[in-house]
């Protein structure tokens, strides 16, 4: 004898392997039509998982996809052959960004063609402001600086599509804490009410907000300590987005939110009148 049928299993001299039988049973069940049966065919599913060497890595793959359809632009994904697009642009998977950005300035053609070059083809959220970074360090691009057509002096270009860039401030208001936000493209703001206003409170008010409306590629605050701590990091690593305070780089960048402020709170006081 060199097998041994044990629950399911199969103990042989290679060791520990699926029973085909089983796997089979697996493979013909009908898809579940209710909670009964969804929960029998994770069981059997669950069974199997230990014999999927990468279920983790697979596992975190689904939910890196999944987050891309809950992103203000989720109609223009698609996934092809295991690659993710955003309509044309391939979404390039956080492991890979630093290979595709040397690939990106290898031929050291300055920030403006490079990030043209980039936004035609690859796209992942604040991949130019990453492209400027590399670039504006490199010293071949700065020499040859004066040959390349110069990056227009817009320091706010309009987005080009709604919740793409959002600004957020926090306020108070009759002795309560309100969070705002206003979507730069549109100017539509959205106001909720704070629970808290440390970085646990804004982050719970924000995940509602990106739930309603998706998430967005860039949010504007000024250097409030909620917007500093190392959660808030957390938060925009996981969820891939990029966060621009007011440093003295982005001297007016939350401007739009600050004077949405005052025409809110003037609003209030007025309905309140
Ligand atoms: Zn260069």
């Amino acid at each position: 004898m060199t097998e041994i049928k044990y629950i399911g299993h199969i103990l042989s001299a290679s060791g520990l392997k699926p029973d085909e039988e089983k796997v089979r049973a697996v493979v013909q069940l009908p898809p579940p039509e209710d909670k009964q049966e969804l929960l029998r065919f994770r069981g059997m599913i669950q069974y199997l998982a230990k014999f999927i060497p990468n279920l983790s890595e697979m596992q975190a793959r689904k939910e890196w996809v999944l987050s891309y359809y809950r992103r203000s632009f989720k109609e223009e994904i698609s996934c092809t052959d295991e690659l993710l697009f955003k309509a044309e642009k391939l979404i390039v998977p956080q492991q890979l960004r630093q290979e595709m950005l040397s690939k990106i300035h290898e031929s050291h053609l300055g920030i403006v063609k490079c990030k043209a070059r980039a936004r035609d083809i690859l796209y992942w959220p604040g991949m130019s402001t990453q492209i400027e970074e590399i670039v504006s360090q490199c010293a071949a691009c700065n020499e040859n600086k004066n040959s390349n057509p110069r990056e227009p002096l817009i320091p706010h270009p309009l987005p080009g599509r709604p919740w793409e860039k959002i600004g957020t401030d926090l306020f108070h208001h009759k002795g309560s804490e309100f969070l705002l936000w206003v979507d730069y493209f549109s100017k539509y703001p959205e106001i909720a009410k704070l629970s808290d206003t440390n970085s646990r409170g804004v982050i719970t008010s924000m995940k509602s907000m990106f739930a309603r409306h998706g998430i967005p590629d860039i949010v504007v605050s000024d250097n409030g300590p909620q917007y500093a701590s190392a959660e808030f990091k957390t938060f925009t690593e996981s969820w891939e987005f990029e966060h621009v305070t007011s440093s003295p780089k982005h001297a007016q960048s939350n401007g739009q939110a600050e004077r949405m402020v005052q025409t809110i709170k003037n609003l209030l006081k007025k309905s309140v009148q």
